[in-house]
């Protein structure tokens, strides 16, 4: 038996207008996610009527933090020391915290983005010593190899990484991998929050 909560599904809305995000929201799906800032951005003000949770999953350029912290819920690409003290001085005081995952890099030399596993424990610790913002887990975007065995092992990696997070900081509760090609296989190794795009929305042009 499986005794895991399922899931949560965040819904990968890059590229897509914000009518496409308003017709799945109206299905009652809540979480989208946005790989751009000022991208996100725009589709959050858009629907801001629509009181939904907007996650930001690309690469965060540091002169975008302002932004990213006075707009998303989350942050689930935190790869670097030097996001964290932005973040935390911008998240507006009206706002609850940031919630914050620590994107990480289990492929060496195949993916440029995330951080080393090596340099997640650090991480982690100064963003729960962040005031404004709250340590949810770890991210991760494995490279999407053909040999499903492969993926199988690195999604094993993110999860060891994550376990290895909660036993320092026991508050955290979120483990992001899987895509639309994987997302099975990344709820069978552990994921808590799937991120899935081109299912959902069809194909990106
Ligand atoms: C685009 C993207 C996704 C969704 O990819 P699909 O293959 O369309 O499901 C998930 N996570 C990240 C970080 C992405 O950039």
């Amino acid at each position: 038996m499986n005794r895991r909560p399922p899931a949560r599904l965040l819904a990968v809305s890059k590229t897509k207008p914000a009518e496409a995000v308003a017709a799945l929201a109206t299905l009652g799906q809540r979480a989208f996610g946005e790989n751009y800032v000022l991208e996100g951005v725009a589709k959050a003000q858009a629907l801001a009527a629509l009181g939904l949770e907007w996650h930001l999953i690309g690469h965060l350029q540091s002169n975008k933090c302002r932004e990213a912290a006075e707009t998303f819920d989350w942050v689930q690409s935190l790869d670097r020391e030097k996001l964290i003290a932005p973040l935390n001085r911008f998240r507006p005081e009206s706002r609850p915290r940031l919630n914050v995952l620590i994107q990480v890099n289990v492929d060496g030399e195949a993916s440029k983005s995330g951080c080393e596993p090596a340099d997640v424990a650090a991480l982690a610790d100064a963003v729960a010593a962040a005031p404004r913002l709250q340590l949810r887990g770890v991210m991760a975007i494995p490279e999407p190899s053909p040999d499903f065995g492969r993926r199988r092992d690195a999604f094993q990696r993110v999860r060891a990484i994550y376990e290895a997070m909660r036993t320092q900081h026991p508050g955290v509760d979120t483990l992001s991998m899987g895509m639309s090609e994987d997302y099975l296989l990344a709820v069978e190794e552990g994921a808590t929050m799937v991120r899935v795009g081109s299912l959902l929305f069809g194909k990106r042009g």
